[in-house]
C-alpha cells in the first residue's frame, strides 16, 4: 500500500471529496524539499498553504514539540500550562498587543475576533451596534459566520441563512467605507494583503486612513493576519509595516509551525472583552502546538525576518524575467504571479508538478508561499522548474 494509485483509490473510497487534490501523495520532507510515495522529489513552494514556516521536519521545532509531547500533550483550559503562556508572552511583547486567546484555525480565530468586537460594542453602547465591515475580495474562512464575513459573492451560496451583520467596502475607497460605517458598526475587518483574493496588497495610505477613522469613531480595527502573519511578509506581523496598531489581530496558518493552532491578539480596548463563559475551545492553547509556536516565534528574529524580505525580492526579480509573466504582487514570501491573458494558473501548477515544483493558485494568479527557511539553493531549483514550466506553455 505505498504507490500513488493505491493511495488515491482509498482516498476516493473513504475521504469526503471536499478538495480538488493534485495527483501527488507526499510522504516525507526536509525544509522545502519533499518526496512522494513513488520516490519523486519536489521543491515545495506552498509550505502547506503558509503553514510550515520552518519547512518540513525542522530540527529545533521537532525537539520543542517532542519534548513537550513527552511531558504532557493535553490537559484542558481548566488548568494552567506553560507553553501557551510563553507563546502569549512573546506575541504580546513583540506586537504591542495585550492579551491572547488561542484557537485552532483561522476561521475560528476570526470567529473569536468577531465575538469580541460585538461584545465590546454591546457592553459600551448596548444592543444594535453589531455590524462589521469587511473588504470586497476578502477571505476570512469557511464557517457560516466567516463565510458571511468574506467579501466574495461566490462564497455566499448554499448554506443559508448566513450570519447577519456584514457589509463590504471596496478596498482603497475610503468614502465607500465611511458611508457604510453608520452608528450600527462595531468593527472593520481587513486583510493587509488579500491572500485567497489573489495576493493583492491593500494600500498603506488607505489602511492608515481607515485606522484613523476607526479610532475617531470607536470602531474596532480587526486585522486578519491568518496568512500574512508569523513572518510571512518580512515582519512578524504585516501590520507592523503599515504603521498601525490594530485593536484585534488574528493569526493562524504559520503560527504552530505545522500543528493546528491559531491566536487572537487583543489590544488595550478589547483585552477584557471576553470573560469566563463567553468564549472557549477544548483544544485551544494545546501545549504541544504552543511549544511548536514558541520555537517558531523565537526563531523569527530580526535577522531571520530581513532574510524573508531579501528572498522575496530575489524571487520577484527572477520571476519578472520569466516568460508569460505580466507582474508579481505581494510582500516577503507571499507572492502572486500574474500570467499572460488566457493562461490558467491551475495549468501551471499541474505542469509544475511534472517539473518537480509544488505551487499554489490564488484566483487567476500562481501563488508562492515557500517555507520561510527555504535556502537559496532550493529557491533556485524551484525557480528553474517554474521557468521551464512557463517556457513550455
Ligand atoms: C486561510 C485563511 C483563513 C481561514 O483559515 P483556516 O485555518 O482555514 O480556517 C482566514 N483568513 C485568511 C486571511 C486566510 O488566509
Amino acid at each position: 500500500m505505498n504507490h500513488f494509485e493505491q493511495i488515491k483509490a482509498l482516498d476516493d473510497q473513504y475521504v469526503m471529496h471536499t478538495y480538488g487534490r493534485f495527483p501527488v501523495a507526499v510522504v516525507e520532507g526536509k525544509n522545502a524539499r519533499c518526496t512522494d510515495a513513488d520516490g519523486k522529489t519536489y521543491i515545495d513552494m506552498t509550505s502547506g498553504i503558509g503553514v510550515n514556516a520552518l519547512g518540513f521536519c525542522d530540527e529545533g521545532w521537532i525537539r520543542a514539540v517532542t519534548d513537550q509531547l513527552c511531558k504532557i500533550a493535553h490537559i484542558s483550559n481548566l488548568y494552567y500550562t506553560l507553553p501557551c503562556i510563553q507563546a502569549a508572552q512573546i506575541l504580546c511583547q513583540r506586537t504591542g498587543m495585550k492579551k491572547v486567546f488561542f484557537a485552532n484555525g483561522g476561521a475560528e480565530a476570526n470567529e473569536g475576533a468577531i465575538k469580541a468586537a460585538r461584545k465590546y460594542a454591546f457592553m459600551k453602547y448596548g444592543p444594535g451596534r453589531n455590524k462589521i465591515i469587511t473588504l470586497k475580495n476578502s477571505f476570512h474562512g469557511r464557517t457560516v459566520t466567516t463565510l458571511a464575513a468574506t467579501g466574495q459573492e461566490v462564497f455566499h451560496n448554499y448554506f443559508f441563512p448566513f450570519t447577519e451583520g456584514f457589509d463590504f467596502a471596496a478596498a482603497g475607497d475610503l468614502d465607500d467605507l465611511k458611508a457604510k460605517c453608520a452608528g450600527d458598526v462595531c468593527a472593520v475587518m481587513v486583510e493587509l494583503v488579500q491572500g485567497e483574493g489573489g495576493v493583492v496588497p491593500v494600500s498603506k495610505d488607505y489602511i492608515q486612513k481607515v485606522a484613523a477613522f476607526c479610532r475617531e469613531n470607536d470602531i474596532l480595527l480587526i486585522v486578519d493576519e491568518v496568512q500574512t502573519g508569523v513572518g510571512r511578509t518580512g515582519s512578524l506581523y504585516c501590520f507592523q509595516q503599515y504603521g498601525i496598531q490594530p485593536d484585534i489581530v488574528t493569526s493562524a496558518k504559520g503560527i504552530g509551525g505545522g500543528l493546528p493552532l491559531a491566536a487572537v491578539l487583543f489590544g488595550e480596548k478589547t483585552e477584557n472583552a471576553l470573560q469566563p463563559g463567553h468564549h472557549a475551545t477544548t483544544f485551544g492553547g494545546n501545549p504541544v502546538a504552543c511549544a511548536g509556536a514558541v520555537e517558531v516565534l523565537n526563531r523569527l528574529d530580526d535577522a531571520f525576518l530581513a532574510e524573508v524580505s531579501k528572498k522575496g525580492a530575489y524571487i520577484t526579480q527572477r520571476v519578472m524575467k520569466m516568460p508569460h509573466v505580466k507582474s508579481v504582487s505581494g510582500m516577503g514570501l507571499m507572492l502572486g504571479i500574474e500570467l499572460d491573458e488566457g493562461l490558467k494558473a491551475a495549468d501551471v501548477v499541474r505542469a509544475g508538478i511534472q517539473n518537480g515544483v509544488l505551487l499554489l493558485t490564488a484566483k487567476a494568479k500562481v501563488r508562492l508561499l515557500p517555507p520561510l527557511t527555504i535556502p537559496y539553493e532550493q529557491i533556485d531549483q524551484a525557480l528553474d522548474a517554474l521557468e521551464k514550466t512557463l517556457a513550455e506553455l
